[in-house]
């Protein structure tokens, strides 16, 4: 049988590059960056040029880089610093919108325990934010507009740069997590006005507990962790160097193959929608154009997502029907229900996530096995009769 891997939204294959890289930074290299020896300043050297490497994908200076252990850190970071620095002056409102990934969604809804006032904006039926809404919604008391570069499970692409200029003109710092952008969509910090930037390693064939904060120079945020004076003091503890050293190594390899990368991806994800549009009552969710070129989402009415990605799952295919950390729980995906989907048609979702690694046989062969799969859950589900009963009936 085949096996497709379709969920590199939720995680990507570490490149070989990326391996051969790290290797000698566990082994030969292994000296702490801190030591003033010879292997010790090997290390320093290593995670300095990884610095510059993630600098120069998004046009930001080596000194605004700060690595994390990934996503979830630098969205909390950037979050509760930049409310932190609002507070001293009396600004405690931040704006964000309805389909954040949980690291941030969770992070605001802790700053609304302490007294913190959040304004969730609505990203309509194409998956969206406006930029007018972001305007209407920003305060002589907001100190942040946090909103996502891309939608990890509907893919859309959001208009940073549009948003970002608005927050300039207004003073408010604006936050971007692009976590499901970097490697995938050309980026530039400072003609798109990013004050901070979410990445991690594991969505670009880097390896898990890697990631980096892009913060503005002159935006000093609140210490991290406080201890050793690593990451310029401001997130104590040793390096991950070989984690790092593949963080940069990842990052410059999909920079390099952006355009490349872009079309052919597309090119097999479009002729996915192409294939899936024909199953009666599906439907895309969110803008068909303004999306991340792997990124597939689609609902199939009178089906059910979790059978639906059991029954993908025997053909050998890994998918998902929404974010990893929703799935697994009952409720419908808070993002598709932002996009208005009502709770039935949400849990027939389903998300495929293709890379450059995917071929048009991988794609032929979702296309052989989907239909089926979709026609032998409805014939098993009250739901479905339900909706043919309807449509008769109306
Ligand atoms: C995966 C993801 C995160 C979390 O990143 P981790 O490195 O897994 O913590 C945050 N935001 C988005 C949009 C993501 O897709």
């Amino acid at each position: 049988m085949r096996y497709v891997y379709a969920d590199n939204a939720a995680t990507t294959p570490v490149s070989k590059k990326v391996v051969e890289a790290m290797l000698p930074y566990m082994t030969e290299h292994y000296g702490n960056p801190s030591s003033l020896y010879g292997i010790g300043q090997t290390a320093a050297r290593a995670v300095d040029k990884a610095r510059q490497q993630v600098a120069a994908a998004l046009g930001a200076d080596a000194k605004e880089i700060f690595f994390t252990s990934g996503g979830s850190e630098a969205d909390n970071w950037a979050i509760k610093g930049a409310a932190a620095l609002g507070a001293k002056k009396g600004k405690k409102h931040l704006i964000t919108s309805k389909f954040e990934h949980h690291a941030v969604l969770h992070t605001m809804a802790a700053l609304e325990k302490d007294g913190f006032k959040v304004t969730y904006l609505d990203v309509y039926e194409n998956g969206i934010v406006r930029v007018e809404d972001v305007e209407k919604a920003i305060t002589d008391e907001t100190c942040l507009v946090s909103i996502m570069y891309a939608n990890n499970e509907i893919g859309t692409v959001q208009p940073i740069a549009e948003i970002g200029k608005l927050c300039h003109d207004k003073g408010v710092l604006f936050h971007t997590d692009a976590v499901q952008a970097v490697g995938h969509l050309k980026i530039d910090v400072k003609e798109q006005n990013i004050d901070m930037l979410s990445l991690s390693g594991h969505k670009f064939h880097a390896v898990k507990g890697t990631g980096a904060l892009y913060c503005r120079k002159g935006l000093r945020l609140p210490n991290l962790i406080e201890g050793g004076a690593q990451e310029a003091g401001r997130r104590a503890g040793t390096e991950n160097v070989p984690g790092i050293v593949g963080l940069g190594v990842a990052i410059t390899e999909m920079n390099e193959h952006l355009e490349e990368n872009y079309n052919k991806v597309k090119s097999l994800r479009d002729r996915l929608f192409e294939g899936a549009s024909k199953i009666s009552h599906s439907r895309i969710n969110g803008d068909k154009e303004k999306r991340l070129p792997g990124n597939f989402s689609m609902c199939f009415e009178g089906v059910e997502g979790e059978s639906l990605l059991l029954m993908l799952d025997m053909k050998g295919v890994s998918a998902s029907s929404g974010s990893a950390c929703t799935s697994g729980s009952l409720d419908p995906s808070h993002v598709l229900l932002s996009i208005g989907l009502k709770h039935e048609v949400a849990h027939g979702s389903l998300r495929l996530s293709l890379n450059e690694n995917n071929t048009e046989e991988d794609v032929d062969y979702i296309l052989e096995v989907l239909p089926p799969i979709i026609e032998r859950l409805r014939d098993m589900s009250p739901l479905w009769e339900h909706i043919l009963e309807n449509e008769k009936n109306n």
